[in-house]
């Protein structure tokens, strides 16, 4: 009983994963209208709202006040751990990819040709009647939620280049600066407040939006079928890079026992498997990692936005399996030097990548391009990505998650250094 007290949260995300998928199916005989999957969806949307909602606010306050309480030596000092910590692990995660793409080989022109007759035929037919993205019918209940007027295509980038200057600048001012690093101090903990009562919504809107993709998407089994080994190759790659490489480069990089730490993230995964975006699961990871595991802020305000951002090891995965795929099913077989460029533009649209549902299937027409494939080709995985997506986006959301555990590891001494310094200052003033 005290387990389930302390963890209802999690077995509620949880059940709402489970639940959403089996009402889906369940419900896919009714054929509901696209009006009525857009009400059976609503609660999902309003979800992906309030967390889109909070992404700018979010990383404004978090990396300006994470960045305003470190010293330029620390900042450097994790900002080259993270960087060094992304590359290798993207790398890593493409020629896991590409291994298992050579050697499982789940492309064959025949399945393309099925695809191309029967498979996005019937998709183009069920997509018309439910199209992508059900328009809401409650208007009032997504205007209530800012998301929708500034935050589409808003550059992320952008605006952690510009606080990582002004967060920069108030750490070199000094005393002078004190109330105003206690503003965004002050306005990163409401945002978190915040977030934690999204947190207890968010079952309800994962049940939903599971429930909702299910009643919206085309043939699945028959498309998944046919796509069944290119699924497997991507699941494993994934598996591997999640449940092997990753908990082994915590292990080496901090001695201590990685599944643990991964325990405490189910929140943050599942939200990623429910939202398809890693800067919507942004403000879960962020609770996750403080409140379950224990990592200083000041780690987590400054290297989970970027993460976020640039770091999709899933992503770069899949782009390298989906693009050798691609290849495999046109019967062309890639040269070594072919590989390796599309290991290299797929770490590339990978970084590229926006952290928004399926913006990695966007950017890897670069992959295709690069080694002279076919780009209308990306319609034959289509059908699967929307599933493929979710599993991806929680790599990377774990992925930036494990970066921040490394971080903290390698700067914990520097900080308390640090506060303890600040401490006897402060007492002599
Ligand atoms: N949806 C992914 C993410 O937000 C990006 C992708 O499409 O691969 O991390």
């Amino acid at each position: 009983m005290g387990w389930l007290k302390k963890n209802l949260l999690l077995v509620l995300t949880i059940s709402a994963v489970i639940l959403g998928a089996i009402a889906g199916f369940a419900l896919r005989p009714l054929k509901l209208s696209a009006h009525g999957i857009s009400y059976v969806s609503f609660p999902g949307e309003m979800l992906m709202h309030m967390l889109k909602m909070m992404i700018l606010p979010l990383i404004v306050s978090s990396l300006i006040s994470g960045l305003a309480q470190l010293d330029a030596k620390q900042s450097g000092k994790m900002g080259s751990i993270a960087v060094t910590y992304y590359i290798s692990t993207t790398a890593i995660a493409v020629i896991t990819g590409i291994i298992l793409v050579l050697t499982i080989h789940p492309g064959d022109p025949l399945i393309r040709r099925d695809i191309k007759d029967s498979g996005i035929k019937k998709q183009e037919q069920v997509q018309s009647k439910y199209p992508e993205g059900v328009n809401l019918t409650n208007d009032k209940g997504e205007k209530m939620m800012p998301q929708s007027e500034y935050i589409n295509g808003m550059n992320v980038l952008g605006i952690i280049v510009f606080c990582t200057a002004i967060g920069i600048s108030l750490s070199q001012l000094g005393d002078e600066a004190a109330t105003m690093i206690n503003f965004f101090v002050i306005l990163d903990k409401v945002i978190m407040k915040i977030v934690m009562l999204v947190m207890w919504y968010s079952p309800l809107g994962i049940f939903c939006l599971i429930m909702g993709k299910i009643l919206q998407i085309g043939d699945v089994v028959d498309m998944a079928r046919m796509l069944a080994m290119y699924i497997v190759t991507v699941m494993s790659g994934l598996a591997i890079h999640a449940l092997i490489t990753l908990p082994l480069i915590y292990y080496i990089a901090t001695k201590k026992n990685p599944y643990k730490f991964m325990k405490g993230m189910v929140q943050a995964w599942i939200t990623a498997l429910g939202t398809a975006s890693s800067s919507a699961t942004l403000p879960m990871t962020f609770s996750c990692l403080e409140e379950n595991l224990g990592v200083d802020r000041r780690v987590t305000r400054f290297v989970l936005p970027v993460g976020a951002t640039i770091n999709m090891d899933g992503t770069a995965l899949y782009e390298a399996v989906a693009a050798i795929f691609i290849a495999q099913m046109n019967g062309r077989d890639l040269s070594f030097g072919q590989v390796i460029t599309v290991s290299i533009t797929a770490t590339l649209a990978a970084i590229g990548a926006a952290s928004v549902p399926s913006a990695g299937l966007v950017t890897m027409l670069l992959v295709l391009t690069a080694v002279g494939l076919p780009v209308n080709d990306v319609s034959l995985i289509v059908a699967v990505d929307w599933m493929l997506d979710r599993f991806r986006t929680s790599i990377n959301v774990l992925g930036d998650a494990i970066g921040a555990g490394i971080v903290y590891h390698y700067v914990k001494d520097d900080l308390a250094e640090h506060d303890r310094q600040a401490l006897i200052h402060r007492e002599q003033i």
